[in-house]
């Protein structure tokens, strides 16, 4: 069965090159011809049939290979470790975000290593979800049998699911702990009904031999008629045997409409908590955490203290796109060889959040604009000269000031060297002209927008 990162690995290096600006020459001399030879315990083994570029995977390594890795967790979401091997030797690794000693043999495919408890913000958003799962682990096949979780995408359900996994396995690591998606089950009970066993009794062994099943994304399957019935005989299989059964989904299983009732009511036997997106002090402690566990790895990253609030406060998806967007700050950090500052973070992120330009409006500003219309300097446009020529354009700006400020009349007629009763006066006589008077209005329009466009 191929590997995600093995399928996607032609946009993943196409990404590469297009985000880190890796110039053409670079590109096809060292990275062009690199392919994946394998993917095993959350490695990656990169590798290539040209000897130009096995005998300089160091270098390859020492200058691309953080930046392959960022590229191959952003088009798989995951993070993986990879390593540059040739077929006679091995070299270079560029760690993932964790030591792959951590790499724990479950059953099924690999837990990745960050997603544990200890890696978990609890918040308001999740502290249900939290504590249940953390029992649910504490006491596996016990009470909470199913764990139901379910919630939008990149909020976290995969990574609390094998959290559970990894705190059952550092108390028992004799424990069988079988994490799988929807796919690999689905994969697997077509591989082995293809290889002509009609009742897949090794399939069946191998599900049913276990402690504790992990089933991620249980939406896929849904539907599917034979895998759905497969899994409804693993799952009866195992509740019976109390083994623990946890069950991510998109959504609460009263709404599987096109399920039997008799099934959809087996995920509610035990308890089913939600994952909501989380608020901003949530996203603050996720990115900080998230930027701990680099910097706990080695990663020296100098990241300005503006930078995390304008991404929680801007990113309002779902924290897998906050993680991917601090990751992308770091890695055009480390390419720029500058620390990260909020204006880097803008620009890293240009596609991500849309600037929002929020000029604060003073009034200096809009005299200066008013005067530029009026082909005039500012200084006239304050002055006492009392011509209709100057007089008008600084109504105009009075009343402008008034409507695109915060500047009370007072403050207003301060600015502009006038009493209260001169700025009421001319702010009122604007307002009612501008209604009569067809150019007038028209000169306030492409006044307010030359002001900001945004003022509709
Ligand atoms: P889902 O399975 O719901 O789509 P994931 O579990 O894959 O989402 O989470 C997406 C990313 O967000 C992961 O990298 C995960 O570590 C991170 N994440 C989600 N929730 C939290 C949280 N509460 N604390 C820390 N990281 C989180
Ligand atoms: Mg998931």
């Amino acid at each position: 069965m191929s590997n995600l990162v093995q399928e996607k690995w032609d946009e993943i290096l196409d990404f590469a090159k297009q985000e880190y600006n890796i110039s053409n020459v670079s590109f096809n001399t060292w990275i062009k011809d690199l392919y994946v030879k394998k993917v095993e315990d959350n490695i990656v083994y990169i590798t290539s049939d040209n000897n130009n570029i096995t005998s300089n995977f160091n270098h390859i390594s020492a200058k691309y290979g953080f930046l392959l890795k960022t590229a191959i967790q952003e088009m798989t979401e995951c993070a993986y470790d990879i390593k540059f091997e040739s077929e006679t030797d091995s070299v270079s690794t560029v760690k993932a975000s964790s030591d792959p000693s951590k790499v724990i043999h479950n059953q099924g495919l690999p837990l990745n290593p960050d997603y544990t408890f200890d890696n978990f913000v609890v918040s308001k958003n999740n502290q249900l979800a939290h504590a249940t799962a953390l029992k649910a682990a504490e006491s596996p096949g016990d009470i909470y049998n199913p764990l139901y979780i379910y919630g939008d995408s990149g909020l976290g359900k995969t990574h609390l699911m094998q959290s559970i996994g990894h705190f059952i396995l550092e108390n028992d690591p004799d424990k069988k702990v079988m994490f799988v998606t929807s796919d690999t089950f689905t994969n697997e009970l077509i591989d082995s009904i293809r290889k002509g066993d009609a009742s897949p009794a090794a399939f069946r062994e191998k599900y049913r031999n276990i402690d504790v099943l992990l089933i991620d994304d249980i939406q896929f399957i849904i539907g599917k008629d034979r895998t759905q019935e497969e899994f409804f005989y693993t799952f009866n299989a195992l509740y019976e045997a109390k083994k623990q059964i946890v069950i991510t989904s998109d959504k609460p299983p009263k709404d599987f409409t096109t399920l039997d009732e008799r099934w959809r009511s087996r995920f509610g036997w035990g308890i089913i908590v939600d994952l909501t997106p989380p608020d901003y002090e949530t996203k603050v402690a996720i990115l900080q955490k998230k930027l701990d566990l680099k910097q706990s790895e080695g990663s020296n990253i100098a990241i300005e203290n503006d930078v995390i609030p304008y991404m929680a406060e801007n990113i309002n998806s779902n924290i897998r796109t906050l993680e991917g967007a601090l990751t992308k700050v770091i890695a055009l950090a480390k390419i720029q060889k500058t620390p990260a500052t909020k204006e880097l973070a803008e620009y890293a992120l240009r596609d991500l959040i849309i600037p929002t330009h929020k000029k604060v409006i003073t009034p200096e500003f809009i005299i200066s604009v008013v005067a530029e219309h009026y082909h005039m300097s500012p200084s006239d446009i304050l002055s006492s000269k009392r011509d209709k020529a100057i007089a008008v354009p600084r109504q105009i700006a009075m009343y402008l000031c008034s409507e695109y400020t915060d500047n009370t009349i007072s403050k207003i007629g301060e600015i502009f060297g006038r009493d209260h009763a001169t700025v009421i006066h001319n702010v009122k006589k604007i307002k009612t002209d501008r209604s009569k008077d067809f150019s007038l209005e028209e000169t306030i329009k492409v006044l307010t927008n030359k002001i900001n466009p945004d003022i509709k």
